[in-house]
């Protein structure tokens, strides 16, 4: 089975904080992040992590404006959410390929005043649709990539381009194409 892609071409956690990346990781502990806040200036697009069918494509309360890709993993059926974003390119029932852009990055929902370094998409992976609050019906993305992109830079490095795959069992694969 192809292994994912990531959402974006840089894959960084906004500031580098444990308190984007996903848990009881806000308010010391008490208070849960659904997902990963990955650093993108507006616009940034976003890939499709996996072959699959846009299963939502619209606005989506304080996440503002979200594509929901319904995707097959390990046998599993996961649901990639994409969320705060400017431009959804993909329509309901449209089927993606893996890397196809399906939308781009934005400040849309409650992230309308971030600024600077604090602007993000936040990504989630669900394993149903429509979760309601904390963690419930939603894993890690590390659980699938191995790792959260805390403090790394996955798509520049040393003067040429690098493509990254999560794999799972904690093992990170850079490829470079150019
Ligand atoms: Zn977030």
């Amino acid at each position: 089975m192809a292994a994912l892609v990531w959402p974006l071409e840089r894959n960084e956690i906004r500031r580098h904080k444990q308190n984007n990346t996903f848990g009881m990781v806000r308010d010391g502990g008490t208070r849960a992040h659904q997902g990963w806040d990955l650093y993108a200036l507006p616009g940034t697009p976003c890939h499709a992590i996996s072959d699959g069918t846009i299963h939502f494509a619209g606005i989506s309360g304080s996440l503002g404006k979200v594509i929901l890709l319904r995707f097959s993993y390990q046998g599993q059926t996961f649901y990639a959410a994409y969320c705060h974003l400017s431009s959804t390119l993909v329509l309901e029932g449209n089927d993606v390929a893996r890397g196809e852009v399906i939308g781009l990055t934005g400040n849309t929902g409650n992230a309308q005043s971030m600024q600077g370094q604090d602007q993000h998409s936040h990504f989630e992976i669900r394993t149903i649709p429509s979760p309601g609050l904390g963690l419930g019906g939603r894993v890690d993305p590390a659980t699938l990539y191995g790792a959260a992109p805390t403090g790394w830079t996955f798509f520049e490095g040393h003067g040429h381009k690098v493509r990254t795959t999560g794999i799972p069992g904690l093992k990170i694969v850079r490829e470079r194409i150019e």
